[in-house]
Order: structure tokens, then sequence, then C-alpha cells
């Protein structure tokens, strides 16, 4: 008899995405000549570089070549990548991290997800409270989650509420937490933490011998002096920190797949007999065995995004997007409706006005005025009495939705 990882079966249904397509499609085929406008995708829209296009062709003539033609690469990414990652991304912010401290890979999803492999079943795990749900459900996979209560809160992990009230800056926990996932710029809410902000939390994973998660997809977003665009600006987050990043938002590499995990070389957790083990050892070990490296061609791709063309290049894409999460955060203003991010991130995260639930405002917005976004309870209990919208569409999209958001009797 063959048996199933039984956690698959306490995970839910990944209800939030399925229930907005069937919402959609619903009201699609009631009203078939509406024009609903969507402001709930997080993938981007700009297609990629010219300077990412040109070094993809070449990359792929190399691969149609006998004499230039490369099969299995490095499974930790090749030399050229890892340097230019460690040059652009570190080195020039003062940052010492050294190229055997980089890990290539398809995309930080599969990072975030996959390196629970390395970590023991019984860590205790805090994760902000809304929350990117790859985090948790990962968790749940590996039995490290315990049961689900009425509202959807997990019994063994512990919640960080980020919420209008404490302006999303999570509070420390008040119980002792293991393993720390922090995502800033932050997806669902947009917000980041402040340089004394970030410091706190690495003062805590140093006092009480934890590790932190830091998911920086969104640092190419950051506009604000203050914000660190990564955890190793913090001092002593050398020795607590582990930092996934990813070229899916920062040069649309979405369909293209890239990304890179930092694990510095100093940092260890403990073995059952309290041995202290390095997990850049762990993570190498794991990632040789399982993973078989990104594209060359991709690899290619995305160190072109560091050249000097790719990085102007990039930088009028993002600015793109950010003109519309200016628009749309100041149209929802203009509603008498608060809105939090839209300035270091794609995301704006808005309170629903006289307290209605998540999903009656995704109601309202589809039925009203025929634009979709993204109820914030499906990404943790606090995210209820929220909802997001992403800056990701195209500038007519963008306008028009906010033109119905202006002359929307709410
Ligand atoms: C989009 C996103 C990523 C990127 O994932 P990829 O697998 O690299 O495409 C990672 N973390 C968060 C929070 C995201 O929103």
């Amino acid at each position: 008899m063959a048996f199933i990882n039984d956690n698959f079966i306490i995970l839910s249904e990944t209800y939030l995405f399925s229930e907005i397509a069937r919402k959609v499609a619903a009201y699609k085929e009631h009203n078939p000549s509406a024009n609903v406008i969507r402001l709930g995708i997080g993938d981007v829209t700009r297609p990629l570089a010219p300077a990412v296009v040109t070094a993809l062709h070449q990359a792929v003539d190399e691969m149609g070549q006998a004499s230039t033609f490369r099969g299995y690469g490095p499974e930790q990414g090749y030399d050229f990548l890892r340097q230019t990652i460690v040059s652009h991304d570190f080195e020039a912010r003062g940052i010492s991290i050294s190229p055997d401290e980089i890990f290539v890979s398809d995309g930080a999803k599969s990072d975030t997800g996959n390196f629970g492999d390395i970590l023991g079943k019984d860590n205790i795990i805090a994760v902000t409270d809304p929350v990117y749900p790859v985090y948790v459900d990962t968790n749940v996979m590996a039995g490290r989650a315990g049961m689900q209560d009425a509202s959807g809160a997990w019994n063994n992990i512990v919640y960080l509420p980020c919420t209008a009230e404490n302006q999303f800056v999570p509070s420390l926990p008040d119980k002792h937490a293991d393993i720390i996932y922090l995502c800033y710029p932050n997806n669902p809410t947009g917000t980041t933490l402040k340089r004394d902000e970030l410091k706190k939390w690495v003062d805590y994973a140093r006092e009480q011998d934890s590790i932190i998660l830091f998911d920086a997809a969104y640092e190419a977003f950051i506009s604000e002096p203050d914000v660190p665009h990564s955890i190793y600006e913090i001092e002593g987050a050398r020795d607590v920190a582990i930092e996934f990043r990813s070229f899916s938002k920062t040069a649309g590499f979405t369909g293209l797949r890239c990304g890179y995990t930092v694990v510095p070389k100093n940092i260890t957790a403990h073995s059952k007999n309290h041995e202290r083990i390095p997990l850049n050892r762990l993570w190498n070990r794991r990632q040789t065995t399982k993973f078989n490296g990104t594209a060359y061609i991709v690899q290619r791709a995305a160190e072109a995004v560091y050249s000097a063309e790719g990085q102007q290049q990039i930088k009028e894409t993002i600015a793109h997007y950010m003109h519309n999460a200016t628009l749309i955060r100041e149209g929802i203003e203009k509603k008498g409706i608060a809105a939090f991010g839209g300035v270091n991130a794609p995301y704006i995260w808005l309170k629903t006005p006289d307290n209605i639930s998540s999903w009656q405002f995704f109601d309202r917005l589809l039925n009203e005025v025929n634009v979709v976004g993204t109820p914030g309870v499906g990404f943790g209990p606090h995210g209820e009495g929220y909802f997001r919208l992403t800056a990701f569409g195209s500038l007519q999209q963008t306008t028009e939705a906010m033109q119905r958001i202006a002359g929307w009797k709410l």
C-alpha cells in the first residue's frame, strides 16, 4: 500500500484565486459586453528589456554551435552571474558577500518554499499576517504548522499582525520563534520597514538564536532612502539572515524564471546533538541533489539586467509601474479611503470603507465598476477588511479603472 503525505490533506485548496476567477467568469457570463479591468494580478505585463533579449539571442546562438555549446552547468549558478550579482547588489552597497554564498535558481518562490528542506520539523515558524501564502503553505506541507482554526490561522505558527493600527510594522513576537519570514517591500501590503525597524528583527534573531528568511523580491521598487535594499545593510545580519531575490518583478522574468538566494557561510543552526552546522553547506547539498541549475541562456539574460543599458531599461519599466501605483493610491485616497503602500512597491493596500468585508468590497468593485482586485483576507486573518490593487496593468487600463472608481457611488 502506498501512503501520501497527509499534510497535503490538511492544506486547504487555494481558494483565493480560483474563487476570484469563478466570480469574474460568472459576472462576464451575465454581462458579456462588460469591459472588466484586472488590477488584481501579481504578474508583470511589460516585455523584457531589449538588453535582456539581445543577451538571450546571443546565448541561444552559442548553444547552437558545437564550440560554444554548454550542457549541465554548476547547480549553484555560473560564476559570471554570481560574480556580477555580488558586485552590483552587494559590494556596491558596501556589503561583503562572496560568490559562493550566492545560489542562482529558477526563482524566489521555489527557494523560499524549498528552504524548509534543510530546517528541522520542530522549529517554531513566525510569519507576518497578512502574508505571501507560500511561506505558510510550504510549512504546512512539512508538518510544521499544526492545525487550522476557524479564522484560518494555524496553531503552531506565530502570527505577527500587520494592520493600519501598527502602521504595518510587526511587533516582535511575545513567544520565541526559531524561523521568521519577513518580506520587504511587502507583498501584499506594499509597505516597508525602515532601517531601524529592520534592525530590531536582526537584534531579536541574534539574541534568540533565530534565523530570518528575508524575501527581497521587490527591492528594485524602493524609492525612499531610509528603506534597506538588503537585510545585510543591517549590522549583524550576516550571522542570522538568508536573503531571497528574484528577477521576476525587477526585470520581468516571471515567464523566464531566475532568482537567487544568499546563504552566508557563517550562519549555523543546531543539529539534534547540539552541533552547529553551516546552512550554506546544507543548502549546497540540497541544491546539488534536487536541482540541476538554471538554464544557461536565462543566466546570460539575468547578467544583462546588470549592464548599463539593462539597468536603464528596467528602471524605465519600474517607473512605468510606479506611475500606475501613484495613480491608484491618489485615486483611492480621493475617495476618502485609506490607502497604504504604492511608494516602494507595486501594491496598494486599502482599508475597505465602512468596515465592509474584503469579499463584499470585491463584489461591489466587480459589479458596480467592473474592476477586479484581490480580497485581503486571502492573505491571512488580519487581511480581513483590506483589499489589494496592483500597479502591473497598463497605463491605459489603470487610468480607466481609476476614472470609474472616481465616479463610483460608494
Ligand atoms: C512575486 C514574488 C516572488 C517572486 O517569485 P519568483 O518565483 O521569483 O517569480 C517572491 N516573493 C514574493 C513575495 C513575491 O510576491
